[in-house]
């Protein structure tokens, strides 16, 4: 099965993959994750699209067009996928029909722009290892303090409120007219972001089953 997880930044879809990940042991493509890999790591990629990020502005297309296409192409992702991430715009979403895969599902996970600024001022990531917190939901045992490693976490850069409200705005304007794209391929299938991750999960199982 491939599919692809649409929603706001901060609407939950990397829980969500993981979730689908564990039930149908596909893997998870977040575009998300392997720009951050290639800014960590200093490659030219990287070094090329780390003020898009810091901006809360979506990298260039055909910088995430030739990752996802590369990515599609490993072995591991011959027997399913799911794509969370990625497309962002209309042009990445023809991009990805022009590589010839076909989508089965895109899971809209749909949460208030409201819920979305809570979630994302809350966020903290730890800086060395890169475990993730949230101050009211998940916090750390020591407040500022890595469980996993005793490293400082950090409010990541992209997650300052200024930023959230960039990336909320790009979203609206970029990502959102996907949906209708999709509706009219009749894959589109909203699940409404719960309070409880558990609870949203199973709305997800529930579209995977239907
Ligand atoms: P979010 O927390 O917004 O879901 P991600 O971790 O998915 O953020 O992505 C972080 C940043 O990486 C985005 O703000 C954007 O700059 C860049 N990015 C990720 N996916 C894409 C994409 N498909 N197209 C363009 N830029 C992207
Ligand atoms: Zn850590």
């Amino acid at each position: 099965m491939n599919l692809i997880l649409l929603g706001a930044p901060g609407a939950g879809k990397g829980t969500q993959a993981e979730a689908i990940c564990d039930k149908l042991q596909i893997p998870a493509v977040s575009t998300g994750n392997i720009i951050r890999a290639a800014i960590k790591a200093g490659t030219e990629t990287g070094k090329a699209v780390q003020r898009y990020t810091e901006q809360g502005q979506l990298v260039p297309d055909e910088v995430v067009i030739a990752m996802v296409k590369e990515r599609l192409a490993q072995e591991d992702c011959k027997g399913g996928f799911i794509l969370d991430g990625f497309p962002r715009t209309l042009a990445q979403a023809v991009a990805l029909d022009e590589m010839g895969v076909t989508i089965d599902k895109v899971i809209d996970i749909e949460v208030s722009d409201s819920e979305i600024i809570r979630r994302m001022s809350g966020r903290r990531v730890c800086g060395s290892c890169g475990a993730t917190y949230h101050i009211e939901y998940k916090p750390s045992q020591t407040e500022g303090v890595c469980d996993k490693c005793g490293e400082p976490t950090i409010l990541r850069k992209d997650d300052e409120p200024d930023t959230v409200l960039e990336r909320l705005q790009v979203y609206h304007n970029q990502t959102e007219p996907l949906k209708e794209y999709y509706e009219k391929q009749n894959k589109l299938y909203p699940v409404q972001g719960q309070e409880e991750v558990q609870d949203t999960i199973a709305l997800t199982m529930k579209v995977l089953e239907a």
